[in-house]
């Protein structure tokens, strides 16, 4: 079949989040589930040019608002003296009224008084790996050693609160972390203070991993999540939020979410690997090489995200099958993030059907909405 024919066109959107991982497959932890862990490579540095490409690149297609993730591996692995670099390029590149947001995904673990004042100084936004308390997290995040993270992940996130940063955290949720649902919640909440975090669910659907059997079935992560939901109504949950859940609600309030996963809006993002190489995003999709969608080193952005490759990705990842052109929940859901389809269809959809049913059971539609259809 000629692509060119069947995918539609693409119209690079007035705002892209470009995910950037300056580091590659190489990690100060050996988490056990980590997709990247087979490919833990050692030094993997995006070089400086490179950096200033992607940047300068960027800016040209985006000069009035950027956001930048930026991405490992474990991204602080690359030095404060590349981060001050990451700056001083933005300033010498965008216009002075730009807007510009840089995140960094890290594991902490690396995060010192130096780390923490720089990412103050310049307006970081800091996310970090936490799964819940000592139990949960150190059974699976480890370092070499076999000795859990835990304990230098909390140290960084005191030393970014002494640092009057408030971190994001995304838990990574496991079979048996699921079942210690709780505990958990109770201490990201209420003994960390957590006043938001996200939740991703452990799935290893390319089987990368001895850990697969850790990964969730519908019915359990359905259960977790109506646990989390519970859990959240019963504490108040007017100071907390728990990003998930608020995204779910956007579904049944009749309002766009603005999670990918949810909105379907994967034209939203691009992610650059340490080597020049571009994928659609992070995760599962940038650790195939089939699937990359161009190379800094040959071609430029604007050519990468107008490209065939880019096409064919977004046309793949606009598709629904009858089955979720019919559901009511399709404008809450989209058929579920790329990564996580079989055949085409969402691997989670069960899982999803009884999430929304439950929200709608328990918190309603009527308060801020209408029906979906
Ligand atoms: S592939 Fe998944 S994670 Fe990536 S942009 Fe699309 S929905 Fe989001
Ligand atoms: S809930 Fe299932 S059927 Fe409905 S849109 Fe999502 S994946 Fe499709």
């Amino acid at each position: 079949m000629d692509m060119d024919k069947v995918a539609p066109v693409v119209t690079i959107p007035n705002f892209m989040v470009a995910i950037v991982k300056i580091v590659g497959n190489n990690c100060n932890a050996h988490c056990d589930y980590c997709f990247y862990r087979s490919g833990n490579k050692g030094a993997q540095t995006m070089s400086l040019g490179l950096l200033k490409n992607i940047i300068g690149q960027y800016a040209a297609i985006f000069p009035r608002r950027a956001q930048f993730i930026w991405h490992g591996g474990e991204p602080l692995l690359a030095g404060l003296p590349f981060f001050e670099k990451i700056i001083e390029i933005q300033k010498d590149v965008f216009p002075k009224k730009a807007k510009i947001e840089n995140c960094v995904q890290t594991n902490a673990i690396l995060v010192n008084n130096r780390w923490a004042s720089f990412f103050r100084k310049h307006r970081f936004s800091v996310s970090v790996s936490l799964d819940g308390d000592k139990i949960s997290h150190d059974q699976f995040r480890k370092y070499r050693d076999g000795r859990g993270t835990f304990d230098d992940v909390l140290r960084g996130i005191h030393i970014l609160r002494n640092h009057q940063i408030e971190p994001g955290v995304i838990q990574v949720i496991t079979r048996s972390s699921a079942q210690r649902s709780k505990e958990n919640f109770h201490f990201l909440a209420d003994s960390l203070g957590l006043r938001s975090w996200s939740i991703l669910h452990y799935c290893d659907t390319r089987k990368l991993n001895p850990l697969r059997k850790q990964s969730l079935s519908n019915k359990r992560w359905a259960d977790f999540f109506k646990n989390y939901i519970d859990y959240w109504i019963k504490r108040g949950n007017e100071d907390l939020r728990i990003v998930d859940i608020d995204e779910f609600l956007c579904g049944i309030w009749n309002k766009v979410s603005s999670l990918c996963s949810l909105n379907g809006k994967c034209e939203e993002f691009f992610c650059i690997d340490w080597d020049g190489k571009a994928y659609p995003c992070d995760g599962y999709l940038s650790t195939n090489p089939k699937l990359a969608i161009g190379d800094l080193s040959s071609e430029g952005l604007d050519e990468i995200l107008r490209g065939r490759a880019w096409r064919e990705f977004l046309t793949s990842a606009k598709f629904a099958p009858e089955e979720c052109l019919s559901c009511k929940w399709y404008r809450a859901c989209h058929n579920g993030c790329v990564s996580y389809r079989k055949d085409g269809k969402y691997l989670f959809c069960d899982a999803r059907k009884q999430i929304f049913i439950y929200l709608e059971k328990t918190i309603g539609f009527q308060e801020k909405g209408g029906d979906m259809r």
